[in-house]
């Protein structure tokens, strides 16, 4: 089947308007948040499960690459379609089917926006907790290719903790449930490995969300260092006094500079690093947690803690956390953000190494990161005009995912492996780990037109 036979057997299945395959919006599907590039042969925007089922029964027939697409924000090539083909856009499957308090769930389709359903559920009492960084933009059905965290990850785990089931679309367009709403299933843990699969074994078009209640008070605190060293250093003594915040984010002094250029957040520039401490919880016991907090960070040579005395306050500590990889722009016009994770006891030790990695590679990298799951994003800095330094910048990423690695941690916290960390696969797998991996893949999808060149080297 020829790409115009592909366009017109498309526009019989999902409305012809929302089958794209001009130059120009093939150019638009051709990038996401990463720094790879390649253009699909035709963009679809299907509006039902049946419609998805449909089309990917097809490319199933004719073995034509399918892409799932949320809102294209990952930072690892995940939505890159690198063997052409279908992508499919999930933004018009944005609805919110059920919201079932009873049972504290939500039933959704994959386009909704991560933070559409938190302000819903907020609204009504509720939280659902995975809260990407990104999460005004991202959709649900990325989250659940990605397994996203967020800061709340540190006290309430990560995507696939809050994923109780999904309907999805398997390769040859077969539609299958896998878990629900019970929370005791028989049989593998098929929800499970779906969370985080990247695309590559099935797409999701319905998926069961678990709701937890609103937390009846919230502390939020700014913690102020003169050295990243004594940071990091808090991060470990608090987790090991027996207390898990909610929250435990930290900024460098790069970062705070870059975010005070965007947003006036009211950063100490003169310092080397900020934790943003949130505790959340009953009220009962709260100020005692919160005292305890503040004698750990001064057994750790903090300068300052401010606490956020209104929700407007709260609010400007936050906005300088969420706007932090944008406001990086302000240093370089391009940035990677490496995603690695270390026994957060190794923190200290591995941001040096980071640091200095960059120093060798003559680029400028800014940290900001969920310190409390020892969850590293250096951002490395550069343009993406340079040809040589994006290739030292690939090389510096490797190098960083290494440390990480060597220090007894994994390639990726939260963003997946997608594209870009293919290579570094071999820093946590075997090949006889790989091969497993590839035999799951080959259960699923025979035919490898699920999300092809993507998650496990070939
Ligand atoms: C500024 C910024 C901040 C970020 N902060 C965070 C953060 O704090 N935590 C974090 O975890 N990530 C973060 N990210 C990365 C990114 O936002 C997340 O990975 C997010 O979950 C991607 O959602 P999306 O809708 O953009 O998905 P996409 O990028 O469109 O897709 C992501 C993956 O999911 C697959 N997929 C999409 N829809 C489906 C579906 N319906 N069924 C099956 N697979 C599907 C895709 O094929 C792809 O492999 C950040 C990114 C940016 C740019």
């Amino acid at each position: 089947m020829n790409r115009e036979q592909l366009i017109d057997r498309l526009r019989g299945i999902v409305d012809p308007e929302y089958v794209l395959s001009s130059d120009m919006d093939l150019t638009l599907y051709g990038y996401d948040a990463s720094l790879d590039r390649a253009l699909p042969d035709v963009v679809v925007l299907p509006d039902s499960t049946e419609e998805v089922s449909q089309v990917v029964a097809l490319a199933h027939k004719e073995k034509i690459p399918v892409v799932a697409r949320g809102s294209g924000t990952n930072l690892t090539g995940g939505t890159i379609p690198v063997k052409g083909g279908i992508v499919v856009h999930f933004s018009r499957m944005n609805r919110i089917l059920e919201i079932d308090i009873p049972n504290r769930t939500v039933t959704v389709e994959p386009g909704v926006i991560t933070l559409d359903l938190q302000n819903l559920m907020l609204e009504k009492g509720f939280v659902y907790q995975p809260d990407p960084a990104s999460q005004k933009v991202s959709t649900l059905g990325g989250n659940f290719g990605e397994n996203s965290g967020g800061p709340h990850c540190l006290k309430y785990g990560v995507t696939t903790n809050h994923v109780l089931g999904a309907e999805v679309v398997m390769d040859d367009g077969t539609v299958v449930w896998v878990g629900g709403k019970s929370q005791d299933n028989p049989g593998y843990d098929l929800t499970g490995l779906l969370v985080g699969s990247e695309g590559t074994l099935a797409m999701a078009t319905k998926i069961v969300l678990k709701l937890m209640r609103a937390p009846e008070t919230v502390k939020t605190m700014l913690a102020v260092y003169d050295t990243v060293e004594d940071g990091a250093n808090t991060v470990s003594a608090i987790i090991a006094e027996g207390i898990v915040p909610a929250t435990l984010e930290m900024l460098d002094n790069i970062v705070m500079r870059a975010v005070e250029e965007t947003i006036h957040v009211g950063y100490p520039l003169d310092a080397a690093a900020v934790l943003i401490i949130e505790l959340d919880g009953m009220a009962d016991g709260m100020d005692d947690k919160a005292g305890k907090i503040i004698e750990i960070c001064k057994r750790n040579n903090v300068r300052e803690v401010k606490l956020a005395k209104t929700e407007a306050e709260r609010a400007v500590l936050w906005a300088g956390r969420k706007g932090a990889f944008g406001a990086v722009g302000q240093v370089r016009p391009s940035y990677m953000c490496c995603d690695g994770t270390v026994p957060r006891t190794k923190l200290p030790e591995v941001l040096s190494k980071v640091m200095e990695a960059g120093r060798k590679y003559d680029l400028p990298i800014g940290n900001v990161f969920h310190a409390g799951d020892g969850n590293l994003h250096p951002l490395i800095m550069f343009d993406e005009r340079d040809d040589e330094e994006v290739d030292r910048v690939h090389k510096l990423g490797t190098e960083i995912l290494k440390i990480c690695a060597e220090a007894g941690g994994t390639i990726s916290g939260e963003h997946g492996v997608g594209l870009e960390k293919l290579r570094e696969t071999s820093f946590i797998f075997s090949e006889s780990d790989l091969r497993f991996l590839r035999r799951i893949k080959t259960a699923f999808d025979p035919d490898d037109i699920m999300n092809p060149g993507k998650m496990i080297p070939e």
